[in-house]
């Protein structure tokens, strides 16, 4: 690095760090940057175009070209030469411009033909903010050192910005972050809720993206990468690491240890930057180039990295995730990710979560739904848009989250509330009823639940009792083995609030996409038909038989219902229910209370069980179908896998038809049967269902209004003549005719 231009470009920061310490309006500031680059830089022209709108840019301050073109100017994401370097977000250094592809004349910029144009990306880790330019008639080309000192002052500029340094009250220069942005994601639970942003791990604020002494920042920074190595050291070195975690903590260390990474941040400094600002200049150029690899181990690999200087961020800064700022009363959680154990902890106050990340069937999902908040996952770059307090409106149900929202969305948006609102109004009154059909079949609707916190729902949603307890929720908010004591006590509680209502509480269903932080994580390349469920049960028994020791004590007398998950053959069964019997017989001998009555059931979700001999379903107490893991089994399609898990249809015919020989299997030997598998809860499957034959539902609470109004209206004979009717011509599935049927019928 020339000792010239290092000293040019700390010079200009120097300079742009005066001029903007200066009082003064944002455009005036403006303006007098550009003034000051066209003057260190020797060009004729320098101008700064901001974006209007994620698509649209805007010349908002220029040296050089035509002041009546500022705040008129305008072109098109791609458009001209700006355009693609705001597009590409990599800069566009030319001696020639009109030469250049793409290359768009604005006459009303008054521009001569500069020939020379060097544009670079104003950006914030990764947030494209606009484009930083220079030009001059003769057909200068830049040197290296010269893009690089563009490149630096664009990114203080972009600290600035993000800042408000540049916004004023005059039209022109409207603050970032205060546009509407919609942000496109898929439904984790529905809902709609109206709320402001609460995030849950704030962006590092960097207030000093300029230093004077550089060796003092690389003595910063050298001493915060040596923490970090340190930190990462320490993390490999724990126990109980799955092989994806060790992978991304291996690049973490890769990158920590990386010389160019540092060296590269080191150039910075002695460019002027600060030691922060250099981590975010080289975050943005992750970024960037995450932006453009298709490649998706390298993706992962570039938001390894990304982590990596937000960690290195907040060491230098000693930013954590309190800012001290405080919490909405209608917050909206905004976030990344987020581990169930945190979601838990903010609880029922918040109005809704919107994540970047995320799966259906995450246990963040897992515990949005149980705290029935509107969830929306996959939903883009949000938390590099939103800030603390930003207004926001979650529709859960399209999986669409409106920040900043024009009013008239929001206006749009308080009608569907009030509507879910009277609807679940409408659902209330009906609480106190059966949901008996208009043939007179009374069907039983139970909820799931797992927390605490879904036991109120019994009372509000009408529900008979508990359908499905997941026990494993109480394992997995925890970051320790729950004791046997702690264990009767919540199963008491649980208990104590059904208020004699029954709860069938499945056994510990880990394994698979649920994976205990605390027990060592099994390397299996299919997790979902691996080591799972009742297999680990029976293969290891210690946990299984000190749950069953819990809920006998927390039964104390009461009548239990216990249901084992995920059993494919008569003998698991048999093991399982040798376990309680067991148990049952040693806690009588130790002198405790043993239940009433006690009702030992199976979970059917592997195809095989219908299939069990007939001792199977004259021994099981009842059966109890899993319908989320059949159906993906049955069809071969990963409930994981957006791309597949919405492919087949539950009304299929094919599927219908095995659940009805499974009706059929259970009818003959008199086992109670009964769903809960989520489709329960939607109302078009749920009749789909009790028109096949099922008389017992379990679904979650809020869905329990829609399943029964429904329910109320319908014949169920007439209901699986039309399917029939549609199966005959042939169709797949029954939704097309049901939906048919049903729009016919009279409210
Ligand atoms: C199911 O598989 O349908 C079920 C209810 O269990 P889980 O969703 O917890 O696997
Ligand atoms: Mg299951």
């Amino acid at each position: 690095m020339p000792e010239r231009t290092e000293s040019e470009s700390r010079k200009l920061l120097r300079r742009l760090r005066d001029t903007l310490a200066t009082t003064g309006g944002g455009q005036d500031r403006l303006d007098r940057i550009t003034h000051l680059i066209a003057d260190s830089m020797g060009t004729e022209v320098c101008s700064i175009y901001l974006f209007r709108d994620p698509e649209t840019l805007e010349l908002c301050a220029t040296e050089g070209l035509k002041p009546e073109a500022v705040h008129q100017t305008r072109m098109k994401l791609g458009e001209g030469l700006v355009g693609r370097v705001a597009r590409t977000n990599s800069a566009v250094n030319t001696a020639n411009a009109p030469a250049e592809k793409g290359f768009r004349y604005m006459p009303e910029t008054g521009e001569e033909i500069y020939s020379s144009f060097l544009g670079v990306p104003i950006q914030r880790v990764g947030e494209k903010l606009g484009v930083l330019v220079v030009q001059s008639k003769t057909d200068r080309s830049y040197s290296d050192d010269e893009v690089y000192a563009l490149e630096v002052v664009a990114m203080v500029l972009a600290e600035m910005t993000e800042l408000g340094a540049f916004t004023s009250d005059d039209e022109g220069m409207r603050a970032l972050h205060r546009q509407p942005v919609m942000f496109r994601g898929s439904t984790g639970q529905e809902g709609a809720a109206e709320g402001h942003v609460w995030l849950h791990e704030p962006r590092v604020v960097v207030t000093n993206p300029v230093a004077d002494d550089p060796l003092t920042e690389i003595d910063r920074i050298r001493e915060a990468v040596g923490q970090l190595r340190v930190s990462i050291e320490d993390l490999l070195a724990a126990q109980s690491l799955d092989k994806d975690q060790v992978q991304v903590l291996e690049a973490y260390r890769m990158f920590a240890n990386s010389r160019g990474w540092l060296r590269r941040m080191e150039e910075d400094i002695m460019r002027g930057l600060s030691a922060e600002a250099a981590v975010e200049k080289e975050q943005s150029a992750a970024r960037a180039r995450m932006e453009q690899v298709e490649d998706g181990y390298l993706r992962e690999r570039l938001s390894d990295l990304d982590d990596l200087s937000n960690r290195l961020l907040r060491q230098l800064t000693g930013q954590g995730a309190d800012t001290g700022a405080e919490m909405p009363s209608d917050p909206v959680l905004v976030a990344r990710n987020i581990g169930p154990a945190e979601l838990l902890d903010y609880g029922r106050k918040l109005k809704g979560v919107v994540l970047e990340e995320g799966s259906v069937g995450s246990h963040a999902a897992v515990v949005a739904r149980a705290l029935a908040i509107p969830l929306i996952i996959n939903a883009g770059r949000i938390t590099s848009e939103a800030l603390n307090g930003d207004h926001i409106l979650v529709d859960g149900d399209q999986g669409i989250a409106h920040l900043r929202p024009e009013e008239t969305v929001a206006r749009a948006f308080r009608d569907k509330i009030a509507m879910q609102a009277e609807a679940q109004q409408r659902y209330a009154s009906l609480r106190e009823l059966p949901a008996q059909t208009a043939c007179g079949q009374v069907i039983g609707l139970h909820m799931n639940a797992g927390l605490m916190a879904d036991l109120p729902s019994l009372e509000g949603s009408g529900a008979e009792g508990v359908g499905l307890f997941r026990t494993e929720l109480q394992f997995l908010v925890r970051n320790k083995m729950p004791r046997r004591a702690e264990l009767a006590q919540l199963y008491a509680r649980v208990m104590d609030a059904a208020q004699g209502r029954r709860v069938a509480f499945r056994t510990l269903d880990i394994g698979s996409d649920k994976v205990l932080p605390y027990m060592k994580p099994q390397d299996e390349p299919n997790p979902a038909m691996g080591w799972r469920a009742i297999r680990v049960g029976l293969d290891k028994p210690g946990v299984l038989r000190m749950q069953v020791q819990a809920l006998i004590r927390a039964a104390n007398g009461r009548p239990l219902t216990v249901m084992f998950p995920f059993i494919t053959e008569f003998s698991e069964f048999q093991q399982a229910r040798s376990h309680v019997l067991r148990e049952l017989h040693r806690e009588k001998s130790l002198g405790h209370i043993t239940p009433e009555t006690i009702e030992i059931g199976a979970m059917l979700e592997t195809p095989s069980l219908a299939f069990a001999p007939r001792a199977f379903f004259d021994l099981v107490d009842f059966v109890s179908i899993g319908g989320n893991d059949l159906k993906q089994f049955f069809f071969a399609a990963d409930r994981e896998n957006e791309r597949v898990r919405r492919r087949y249809d539950m009304l299929n015919f094919t599927f219908l038809s095995f659940i009805e020989q499974i009706v059929q299997r259970c009818a003959e030997t008199g086992t109670p049967l009964s769903y809960c598998g989520e489709d329960a809860g939607r109302p078009i499957e749920a009749l789909a269902l009790a028109a096949m034959g099922l008389r017992s539902l379990s679904m979650r609470p809020a869905s329990i209004g829609p399943v029964k109004a429904l329910l109320r209206r319908v014949d169920l004979t007439q209901a699986r003549e039309v399917m029939m009717t549609a199966q005959e011509r042939g169709e797949d599935s029954a939704r097309d005719a049901l939906m048919g049927w049903l729009a016919e019928l009279p409210v």
